[in-house]
């Protein structure tokens, strides 16, 4: 089964190959309850990373609710070489999403197989590129798709994102223990909506609590790469798919900006110490 339109031609930067064979690090982005930002973490941080000199690309797997065309800010439809699907590109990342290879409006009916199979599509018949990390935005839980996902992407690792209290810390941590189960190792945990800065008298408020990822972290002995704030900013730029780049002072930018950098430095370090294990 192919989607997106053979007929199209590309005016984007030619690719020789399909697939993710020049992809140095494939890392899948979880969470344990839906709603907890999981999407909007992985927009943010491939913008980030892309404004820092990566090259980053974003497949949606959240077959039955895509939101990176909105988040990413772009709604137009993959374009395709040869059969095979050009990544979109907006505000510096390449994405895929089912709603750039279908581009039909209502809801996505189909059964587990067919979605399966879709993204083995996103695999193998996008033509990737050259990219520094390839996040994909997983969908919540420890169904099917993350469980296929994490066995056939040939995963670099995986990302926790989890607001910081409990009934989202419990179930996130089944998410980090179905990877370390399959020997995937954990890049990290973020911790989303960590605090809220009123912006009258400055004063942090931890709405949803505070701590749940640093313990999470601790207890499962795996690096915690930030926290980033609950910040209305943050909520309208994934609404109207602008970057946080806009205000560069603000929290939400400096936060976004520190998770990637020590996302980076957390696979840098990982790689090496792999270099010396084999050495
Ligand atoms: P998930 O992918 O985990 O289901 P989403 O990324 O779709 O969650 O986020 C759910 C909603 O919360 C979205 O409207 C998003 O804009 C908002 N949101 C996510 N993170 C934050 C944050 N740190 N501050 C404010 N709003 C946020």
């Amino acid at each position: 089964m192919s989607f997106w339109n053979k007929n199209k031609e590309t005016e984007n930067e030619q690719v020789s190959e399909p697939g993710v064979g020049k992809v140095k690090n494939i890392i899948a982005i979880a969470s344990g309850k839906g709603g907890v930002g999981k999407s909007t973490v992985t927009t943010n941080l491939a913008m980030a990373l892309s404004e820092q000199g990566h090259k980053v690309g974003v497949l949606d797997a959240d077959i039955y609710g895509p939101s990176q065309p909105i988040m990413l800010g772009s709604h137009d439809g993959a374009q395709s070489n040869d059969g095979y699907a050009i990544p979109v590109k907006s505000n510096g990342v390449s994405f895929i999403s089912m709603s750039t290879v279908a581009q039909q409006k209502g809801p996505t009916i189909m059964r587990a197989p067919i979605a399966l199979k879709i993204l083995n599509q996103f695999l193998t018949s996008v033509m990737w590129g050259e990219l520094d990390y390839l996040l994909i935005d997983l969908p919540p839980g420890t169904g099917d798709i993350q469980l296929t996902l994490a066995q056939q992407a040939k995963l670099t690792g995986a990302i926790i994102v989890t607001t910081p209290q409990k009934v989202s810390v419990e179930i996130s941590q089944r998410g980090l223990q179905m990877f370390q189960q399959l020997n995937i190792p954990i890049i990290g945990v973020i911790e989303n909506m960590s605090g809220f800065t009123c912006s009258h008298c400055q004063e942090v408020t931890a709405i949803f609590k505070e701590g749940g990822a640093a313990n999470m972290c601790q207890e499962f002995d795996v690096p915690f790469l930030g926290a980033i704030p609950l910040d209305p900013l943050i909520m309208m730029s994934s609404d109207e798919g602008r970057s946080l780049s806009e205000d560069k002072e603000g929290h939400a930018y400096q936060a976004y900006q520190k998770v990637a950098e020590s996302f980076a430095h957390q696979l840098e370090s990982s790689a090496a110490n792999k270099m010396l294990e084999v050495e």
